[in-house]
């Protein structure tokens, strides 16, 4: 017996060396194919308690159920232990831990480039899309430099840097009805930008650069009416920015996980992130047949401290509960990783960790 396992072993050994030799696998024992794109999405206030509500009230497995790799990002800011989304938007974009409030700039008010500027200058092709304005927090993080979160004129003007091919939510008036009476949108249209404000025009522009404000200030929610529209918006985002032969780089925000968060609203919570679910649905797919893109999806906090008390998965129920703050939280939060490049993002890391392993990734310099 002890001799037949010997043999066993001894015969396994040899099967592995001889695949090594044939195959040519790297020093890591993996075949990767080259990071062409990157579609990365945050999912605003969600935490593994948001997730796994989700996976319950679903009669559905989640498309995140099916990503190989997860791991945990810690979210505290530099000022504080519970970040906001300024700074948590600008750790995740710009690789940098900063105070609250801020966005794309230092605890010492420098400015930082963000993964959609470095992609950018490296003549890939980028976006950015949420559900709530486009100059909210998270969004923001990504294009603008502001030492406040709350300067919405001000954050617009930074969406004429170029930086964002094409951009995508809410948040017309911060355009074109502003305190200072100046009408961006003319400024985009000069610099090549399609700006368009229904979900019709949008869908049929052909343009490289595409401004889409599909709301005055924030989209509806989900439950008033925004029924797969995030889906759509992902869709539009990739067929554009996938025309550029060398790579694209597209964040997509499910910004109201949090409001739904900050509201106790359990329904509001699931019913956000059931829709933020479907928009990973819809890049996975475009993934799988790509096969060169890498798909990764975050928050940036966790919102309202839910916990799940009871409930039942046969009829799909979950009892929850709050703490007593409606606001955020410490927790680490959940990261689901599919496609080249993947295995990188298992483990427990800080929240700058992404932009270096992007950069990296898609081989391009910062
Ligand atoms: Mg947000
Ligand atoms: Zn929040």
């Amino acid at each position: 017996m002890k001799n037949m396992l010997y043999k066993a072993i001894i015969f396994s050994f040899i099967i592995i060396l001889s695949g090594c030799s044939a195959s040519n696998i790297s020093t890591s024992g993996r075949r990767e194919s080259r990071v062409k794109n990157i579609i990365f999405f945050i999912g605003d206030g969600m935490g593994t308690a948001q997730v796994y509500a989700g996976m319950t009230i679903s009669p559905e497995p989640l498309v995140l159920e099916s990503f190989p790799f997860t791991g945990f990002s810690k979210t505290y800011s530099s000022d504080n232990y519970v970040t906001d989304s300024g700074a948590g938007g600008t750790a995740l974009a710009c690789g940098k831990k900063t105070r609250n409030n801020m966005i794309g700039m230092g605890p010492d008010s420098t400015d930082i480039a963000s993964i959609v500027a470095i992609a950018h200058k490296n003549g890939l092709a980028t976006g950015v899309l949420s559900t709530a304005s486009v100059t909210h927090a998270t969004p923001a993080s990504f294009v603008a430099h502001n030492i406040t979160r709350n300067d919405y004129e001000g954050i617009a003007e930074d969406f004429l840097n170029g930086t964002a091919d094409v951009f995508i939510g809410g948040g017309e008036d911060n355009f074109r009805n502003r305190k200072d009476g100046k009408d961006l949108t003319l400024s985009l249209e000069e610099q090549g930008y399609d700006v368009v404000y229904t979900m019709d025009d949008l869908k049929a522009s052909g343009s490289e650069k595409i401004a889409g404000l599909l709301a005055k200030e924030h989209m509806p929610r989900v439950t008033e009416g925004r029924v797969g529209v995030l889906a759509e918006m992902t869709a539009k985002a990739i067929s554009t920015l996938s025309r550029n032969k060398n790579g694209f780089f597209l964040m997509v925000e499910g910004s109201m996980i949090d409001w739904g968060g900050h509201a106790k609203d359990f329904e509001y919570i699931v019913s956000e992130l059931l829709d933020m679910d479907e928009a990973v649905g819809v890049a996975k797919e475009f993934a799988e047949n790509d096969g060169k893109t890498l798909i990764v999806v975050t928050a940036d906090h966790e919102t309202g401290g839910l916990t799940l008390v009871g409930g039942d998965r046969k009829s799909h129920q979950v009892r929850s509960n709050f703490i007593q703050t409606g606001n955020h939280t410490a927790t680490m939060v959940p990261v689901f990783a599919y496609g080249p490049g993947a295995h990188k993002f298992t483990g427990i890391y800080e929240n700058t960790f992404f932009l270096d392993e992007f950069v990296n990734l898609l081989r391009i310099s910062k």
